[in-house]
């Protein structure tokens, strides 16, 4: 999501004759776009302030203003003490009034103060937003956003904010622009993605269904779902939708149906089995990934195992794991038996090395195969290129008997530590 809003910023500032740079030495303002989520992105957002302190100083001496903002959630849920402790900020911004830049940075560039927008207006930002610019033939586009899930150790739906829905209409408008501009593969994105709905009758199965339809979109992904969300009509969306891609991120957190409850996750782990089962039936070649939060207040070595089993079970090919991160605010972060860093370490590690293995495995079962490969950039070599595989896998081949932005059908040929290796089909 971060990426997505970044990437809107520098549309909203484009018109004011901004141009992205990767030299914050060079830049007239360097935005820092940041993440609450969990402690430690929380407090790189202060060592990299620190950094880009030398830098503003080192251009104020050979006359030169660098403006320095912070957006994201760590502005939102800190941002006075932002300012407090990075008193040469000169604009802080919350996730929500972004379309408000521009006259952020004119109040920063009059040099009375730093400007602190932190509010959840009544008009939604999109509203606002210049038509997206498409890098690449893949494309994220924020549908949804904030979540009203509060599960107990999560900041989200404090930073974010409540759920909001986008307008099938403004979507679709989006999407034929980012078709238009060449892009052939859309991630839908929201906090809690299959919460969107629209007017009656209308939710991610019926927009999934009428971007289906647009010329040139050949490829549809949605993150992050929550599975108290997946109902029947987006079951039945995989089995109809050839567009809508066999792999699915599908978070469940924990194994153990303690941990479900005290998490306030509103499923429990055969709840996750059904639709796991009900998602295959759909679509027999879906592989789902997932995120695991390890050490959560209270995780017993047995609850610890119910997670193992059920990775193991499940057949997770991909997942994203973090240890316990406790958060101010949230109910989790109050109780009591938090669980020792060591152990949340070691836990980690034992995790991380299962999925490690599974993910490989299924990178291995991948040979032979015949894979559809959207191709998206120039390879290292001549003749060489590069895709993505329906599962996300970055994918090699040579002369591929297609072009950059085509869809090829291809075999895969050998597994390489970061990537598959491939040829014609
Ligand atoms: N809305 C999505 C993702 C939210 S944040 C969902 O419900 O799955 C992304 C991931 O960060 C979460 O899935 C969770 O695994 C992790 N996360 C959130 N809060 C955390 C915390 N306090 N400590 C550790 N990990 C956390
Ligand atoms: Fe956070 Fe996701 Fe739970 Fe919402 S559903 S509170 S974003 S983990």
């Amino acid at each position: 999501m971060n990426v997505y809003d970044s990437a809107r910023m520098a549309d909203v500032l484009a018109p004011l004759g901004f141009d992205q740079s990767d030299r914050p030495d060079e830049a007239d303002l360097v935005i820092l776009n940041t993440c609450h989520i969990r402690e430690k992105a929380a407090e790189k957002v202060f060592s990299e302030l620190g950094r880009l302190r030398r830098i503003k100083e080192a251009r104020a001496a050979i006359g030169k203003r660098m403006l320095l903002a912070v957006a994201g959630c760590v502005a939102q849920a800190e941002g006075e003490e932002v300012l407090r402790r990075a008193p040469f900020v000169d604009i802080v911004l919350g996730p929500q009034t972004y379309h408000r830049l521009p006259e952020m940075v004119a109040r920063a560039s009059r040099g009375t103060g730093a400007v602190l927008d932190t509010e959840f207006p009544a008009e939604p930002k999109f509203d606002f937003l210049p038509e997206a610019r498409a890098e690449g033939r893949s494309a994220f586009l924020a549908i949804q956003e904030g979540c009203d899930r509060f599960c107990s150790y999560c900041v989200v739906p404090y930073t974010r904010g409540a759920e909001y829905s986008r307008p099938a209409e403004a979507v679709l408008a989006e999407a034929r622009a980012l078709a238009a501009q060449g892009v052939r593969e859309i991630t839908l994105l929201g906090q809690n993605v299959n919460g969107w709905h629209g007017e009656p009758g209308e939710d991610l199965a019926t927009l999934l269904t009428a971007l289906a339809r647009i010329d040139g979109l050949e490829r549809l992904r949605y993150m992050t779902s929550h599975p108290r969300d997946l109902g029947e009509s987006l079951i039945a969306a995989h089995r109809d939708l050839p567009q809508l891609m066999p792999f699915l991120h599908l978070p469940i957190q924990s194994g153990s149906d303690r941990i479900l409850r005290a998490m306030n996750r509103g499923h429990d782990r055969d709840d996750y089995r059904r639709l796991a089962d009900q998602l295959r039936a759909a679509r027999p070649d879906l592989a789902l990934s997932s995120d695991f939060i390890v050490g959560f207040p209270g995780e017993t070595e047995a609850d610890f195992q119910d997670t193992l089993d059920l990775i193991a079970e499940i057949g997770f090919v991909q997942t994203y794991s973090f240890k316990y991160s406790p958060r101010p605010g949230t109910p989790a972060a109050a109780l009591p038996d938090q669980i020792p860093e060591k152990v949340k370490e070691a836990r980690l590690a034992e995790v991380q090395a299962l999925l490690h293995r599974q993910t490989e495995a299924f990178s291995q079962a991948c040979v032979g195969r015949e894979m559809a490969v959207l191709l998206d950039r120039p390879g290292r070599y001549e003749g060489q290129l590069l895709g993505r595989s329906p599962y996300m896998q970055p994918v090699h081949v040579r002369n591929p008997g297609g072009q950059i932005g085509d869809v090829v059908r291809l075999r895969i040929t050998a597994v390489h530590p970061n990537s598959l290796e491939a040829i014609p089909a």
